[in-house]
């Protein structure tokens, strides 16, 4: 592979639709509808830059392992995935909300350790600790609302934007954990490689954030 040629690992779904706007600022436009296509990579207008597009949860590992040079991802992911191994240069300020705790609007009883359903289970286990707090971790994929109602949790850490869907499932928001955006990530390696091109690709998208504020 040549030393400009770099790819991008885009986050699919809501990312994606706000992340494909701000890469067209900066003049970075697929060659095919990556929202309706079922490829998983795409050329660009640029010879030298190639998109791919995938769940958030492995922007990451993708990026780590330098099979993509750089990534769009969500803060929450970043801080489950928990790695060093890559450098996190810009903050897009998009998609954001927040990571919080959430518990029924009227609680029952408490049994023993309050059990916490969440699928950032590293997040929450570090986040417990630092507040001196022994609480039981269940680790769910989805449908994280559902827990309290069923009885399997007491609360959960989840994503939250405009709180609806916890008030749909009599839940309501509690503490704040994190304020989350897409961040861009680059690979450690392809940094020094590539330097010239990613710099381009940074410095431009850095000024459409300015400019998007
Ligand atoms: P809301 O009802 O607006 O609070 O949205 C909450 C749900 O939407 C959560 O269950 C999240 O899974 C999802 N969500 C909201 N914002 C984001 C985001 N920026 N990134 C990923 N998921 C999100």
């Amino acid at each position: 592979m040549s030393s400009s040629q770099v790819i991008i690992a885009l986050t699919k779904g809501r990312i994606l639709d706000e992340v494909l706007p701000l890469f067209e600022q900066t003049d970075i436009i697929p060659l095919e509808d990556i929202k309706n296509s079922r490829k998983l990579i795409f050329d660009t207008n640029r010879d030298n830059i190639q998109l791919m597009v995938m769940r958030g949860s492995d922007v990451p590992t993708y990026v780590e392992f330098g099979s993509a040079d750089m990534g769009v991802v969500g803060k929450d992911l970043l801080m489950e995935y928990g790695s060093e191994e890559f450098y996190e240069p810009l903050d897009l300020k998009l998609a954001r909300c927040r990571l919080m705790t959430a518990e029924p609007t009227n609680p029952g009883p408490i049994q023993g350790r309050p059990k916490v359903a969440t699928k950032f289970v590293n997040i929450a286990k570090k986040y417990f600790a630092e507040q001196g707090k022994q609480i039981e971790l269940i680790k769910l994929n989805g449908a994280l609302e559902l827990a309290p109602a069923m009885g399997l949790a007491d609360s959960i850490v989840d994503i939250v934007d405009t709180g609806n869907t916890l008030k749909a499932n009599g839940l309501e928001p509690k503490e704040l954990i994190a304020q989350i955006s897409s961040r861009v990530i680059v690979n450690k390696a392809s940094m020094k490689i590539k330097n010239t091109a990613i710099r381009e690709i940074l410095g431009k998208l850095r000024e459409a954030v300015a400019n998007n504020q």
